[in-house]
């Protein structure tokens, strides 16, 4: 079992440092030397951002593959047959508190300010969620009048618990059980096939309660989106004579082709290593995507629906994210479920110690690099992501701050 595979994957390692080519050549020959200095997995924001600093920042020559046959990794927009601009794979809302972040995708695209607006349908009638004052009085059809009114209201609800260690418990010690049920019991297990008291504090808490009558889903410094899309971005951000990308390319493909000497892998970090500890549990989806002849269906980008009765999760309305006109409008569901394309590492203790074996495994190699969502197995947004990356390509060149995004 575990022995076995793990010693496979380090006798191959071995066994290619040791292959003919390299150890007769000690001074790196002609032909001998490796045609990139970079193999880089997965063209999604970790891949792509080290790609283009790699290539711009240090004159590096890059290879980058994907599996898939495009690039942007998860963020992929296009224009469907109706000509209206979707997200392949579900509605994706730039934010950040980061200018530095913010400043270095401002390199590659324009922004449309968007402010992001999300409703729950809780027997069909829409309230804000995050829970917010309007909320609690649509629901209850109360009237607090200020922040201390909706403080006061949410303390005597809340069921506070010594400490809170998962998702459950966040909810709980914050709203009480009423608005748990409402908002979180249902959606939560639905998207992770889990019950809250099964998941890390870590993901309900993205979701906060305020007391406030703000509706916004985010209250970051930057909230917009690339003009032109995502795609649009990373074309710009590739768009080096150093980088080839290589699309509808899986690793396992070229892993044995030595085409550089180091490589950055953004894919899952269990499949790099076959699994030899076993499966990292990721949570997959599948998007029904649908365009009708009416110009706008829903009131926000995106509605939720908590209700187990209903089987999808949200529906986005695509037009309003990207302030596209059209006669028509696009729209996707989102049913969770558990096998498919790894979309969410899912974070609970079991997860992260079964992570932080192949993590180890991961510390030993010195020539591969590991990053991203399902590379670090971390539940991080885009602007997330583009942080790691940034600071990964720090570690790899040892620039400072300033010199890492110049
Ligand atoms: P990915 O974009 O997943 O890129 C990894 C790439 O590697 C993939 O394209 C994959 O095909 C490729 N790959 C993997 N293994 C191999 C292999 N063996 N060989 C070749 N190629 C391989 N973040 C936000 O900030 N705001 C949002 O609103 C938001 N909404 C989201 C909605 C959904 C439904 C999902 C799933 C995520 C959302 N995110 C959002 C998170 C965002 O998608 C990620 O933070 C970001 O895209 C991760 O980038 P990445 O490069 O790490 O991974
Ligand atoms: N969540 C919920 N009800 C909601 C919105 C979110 O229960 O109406 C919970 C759910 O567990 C979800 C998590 O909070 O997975 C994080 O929500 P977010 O909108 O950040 O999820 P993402 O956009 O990453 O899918």
């Amino acid at each position: 079992g575990m022995n076995t595979l793990l010693d496979e994957v380090v006798t191959r390692r071995f066994a290619s440092e040791r292959s003919p080519k390299q150890c007769h050549c000690p001074s790196k020959g002609k032909g001998t030397s490796a045609a990139y200095d970079y193999l880089i997995v997965g063209a999604g924001f970790a891949g792509s951002v080290l790609a283009e600093r790699l290539a711009s920042g240090r004159n590096k020559r890059v290879l980058l593959c994907d599996r898939r046959p495009h690039i942007a990794g998860n963020t992929y927009d296009f224009y469907n047959k109706a000509g209206i601009l979707v997200h392949q794979y579900g509605p994706h809302i730039f934010h950040t508190n980061s200018q530095r972040v913010f400043e270095y995708l401002s390199r590659f695209t324009v922004w449309r300010p968007y402010e992001h607006r999300v409703l729950a349908d809780v027997n069909a009638r829409l309230l804000p969620i995050p829970i917010n004052r309007t909320t609690i009085n649509n629901l209850y059809g109360l009237n607090l009048s200020d922040e201390a009114e909706a403080a006061i209201f949410l303390a005597s609800r809340a069921e506070p618990c010594r400490t809170i260690v998962t998702s459950k418990d966040v909810v709980l010690a914050q709203v009480g059980s009423d608005l748990y049920r409402t908002f979180f019991e249902g959606y939560t297990r639905k998207q992770w096939g889990l019950d809250p008291s099964e998941l890390d504090r870590s993901v309900t808490a993205r979701v906060p309660t305020r007391t406030s009558v703000d509706d916004r889903y985010f209250l970051d410094t930057y909230q917009a989106m690339p003009r032109d899309g995502y795609t649009a971005m990373f074309e710009k951000m590739l768009d080096h004579d150093n980088i080839t990308v290589m699309t509808g390319t899986e690793y396992a493909d070229i892993r044995s082709e030595n085409v550089a000497a180091h490589t950055i892998f953004s894919g899952p970090i269990d499949e790099y290593f076959e699994y030899c500890f076993g499966r990292l549990p990721y949570r997959s989806l599948n998007f029904q995507h649908e365009t009708h002849d009416m110009e706008r269906m829903l009131p926000v980008g995106v509605v939720n629906y908590p209700s187990e009765a209903v089987p999808y999760t949200r529906i986005t309305e695509y037009k309003h994210l990207t302030g596209q006109i059209h006669p028509k409008t696009s729209i996707s569901f989102e049913f969770a479920c558990a096998d498919g394309d790894p979309y969410y590492p899912i974070p609970r203790p079991e997860n992260q110690a079964l992570y932080k074996q192949y993590e180890s495994l991961a510390r030993d190699l010195t020539d591969v690099t590991f990053v991203g969502r399902l590379g670090t197995y971390k539940y991080y947004n885009m602007d997330q992501v583009v942080g790691q990356a940034l600071a990964t390509y720090r570690q790899l060149t040892r620039t400072g701050l300033r010199d890492a995004i110049s």
